[in-house]
């Protein structure tokens, strides 16, 4: 039984009945759906983490196999459902201010092709100087698709949805038979996954105190632009991701004000101004919609991908905060793996669940 529905969970899912499982997801709301703050649909779809020299050995070895897992997966969903998932291989163009020396080390090292270029050859106005990195193998897929291409894969091989279900916060116990919906009604099954997203703490904290996972919002705006972007576009902290049929979006923001998935008037001029600055054009354009998602916030941006630390039927894949779209597939291969009793591909360790 999975419990949470979002990218996290579904990629789960989707493993567990690859290994032969059978499989419950339940899902307080609905699946591929934005009802209250689910991150899933609300990210952006970047397959890469945005600056990852920034980050450690454990959090890019997650983001790592991400792109080639999707330009893979993304076909064999359109085959299965006949839903497109509209991933693309749209290039990441990088503004500065940031440090070029590790970004240029850090691509060598990893065998991530990377060009210095001038931002002016690429449509777009660079505040601070020409001197811009151009990733042309950085990829992108459109989540809200992807999720409802998940979704109707996993309705195809038999996964029962048990949707409108919230279950309640665990109580003590050494072994987990069932679980206590707020209706009253009690969900068994012999494994439990944990993949909450922000709500995992609430969900834990009298069974893992130390779990450290809080909701951070982000904030996106989206336009159709008479002329779009022809790549994703970072500066500072900001993005842009223009998509296939025509869309932009600009985003966004690393909010921590708790379950408030609201959006706010300040944030929308504050990301519009971000906008215009590197797409002068945007100025004369409406923006047709606005919304947030809450992320899975976790320190140094590192999930727990583990077993419980005393419940023994019960496992952890949840916190992954920015890169969560871009994790899922090594996540979901890492909690099956040790489910399974196997030595994983990639070391636990880090992601271990502390006690
Ligand atoms: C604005 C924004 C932009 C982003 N951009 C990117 C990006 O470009 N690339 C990238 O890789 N990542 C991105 N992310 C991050 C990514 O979206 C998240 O890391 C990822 O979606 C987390 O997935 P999840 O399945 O853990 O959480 P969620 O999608 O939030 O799913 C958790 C689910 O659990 C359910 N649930 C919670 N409690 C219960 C309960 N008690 N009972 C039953 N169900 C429950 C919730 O309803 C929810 O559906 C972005 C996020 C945001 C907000």
């Amino acid at each position: 039984m999975i419990i949470g529905g979002g990218i996290v969970g579904c990629m789960t899912a989707m493993e567990l009945v690859n290994r032969g499982h059978r499989v419950t997801i339940v899902e307080r709301n609905q699946i591929a759906s934005q009802t209250s703050g689910e991150s899933s649909w609300a990210g952006g779809g970047i397959i890469f983490p945005l600056l990852p020299w920034q980050y450690s050995q454990p959090v890019n070895n997650l983001t790592r196999t991400g792109a080639d897992f999707y330009r893979e997966l993304s076909q064999k969903l359109l085959r299965e459902t006949d839903v497109d998932a509209n991933f693309v291989q749209s290039g990441f163009l990088l503004l500065p201010e940031f440090d070029k020396d590790a970004a240029l080390a850090w691509c060598e090292k990893n065998q991530v092709e990377a060009q210095a270029v001038k931002a002016a050859n690429y449509d777009v106005q660079s505040l601070s100087g020409d001197d811009a990195l151009w990733l042309p193998k950085v990829c992108q897929i459109r989540p809200p698709y992807l999720m409802q291409a998940m979704r109707k894969w996993l309705e195809q091989n038999n996964v029962t949805m048990r949707e409108h279900t919230q279950l309640l916060p665990l109580q003590e116990t050494e072994a987990l038979n069932e679980w206590q919906t707020t209706n009253g009604e009690k969900l068994s099954a012999d494994q439990f996954v944990v993949t909450s997203g922000a709500w995992s703490f609430d969900l834990l904290k009298q069974t893992a105190s130390k779990l450290n996972i809080k909701p951070m919002r982000g904030q996106i705006l989206l336009y159709k632009p008479e002329t779009n972007l022809r790549q994703m576009v970072y500066r500072e902290g900001f993005y842009m991701i223009p998509r296939l049929d025509g869309h932009l979006l600009a985003g966004s923001t690393l909010e921590d004000v708790g379950f408030d998935n609201g959006v706010t008037e300040s944030v929308r001029d504050e990301l519009r101004i971000k906008a215009e600055a590197i797409m002068p054009t945007l100025k004369h354009q409406p923006i047709i919609k606005h919304w947030s998602g809450l992320r899975p916030g976790t320190p140094e941006n590192l999930p727990t991908i583990s077993a419980h630390p005393t419940i023994k039927n019960l496992y952890l894949n949840t916190g992954h905060f920015r890169y969560g779209l871009t994790m899922a597939p090594a996540s979901a291969k890492l909690i099956t793996a040790l489910m399974a009793g196997e030595t994983p591909q990639i070391d636990a360790s880090p992601y271990q669940c502390a006690s």
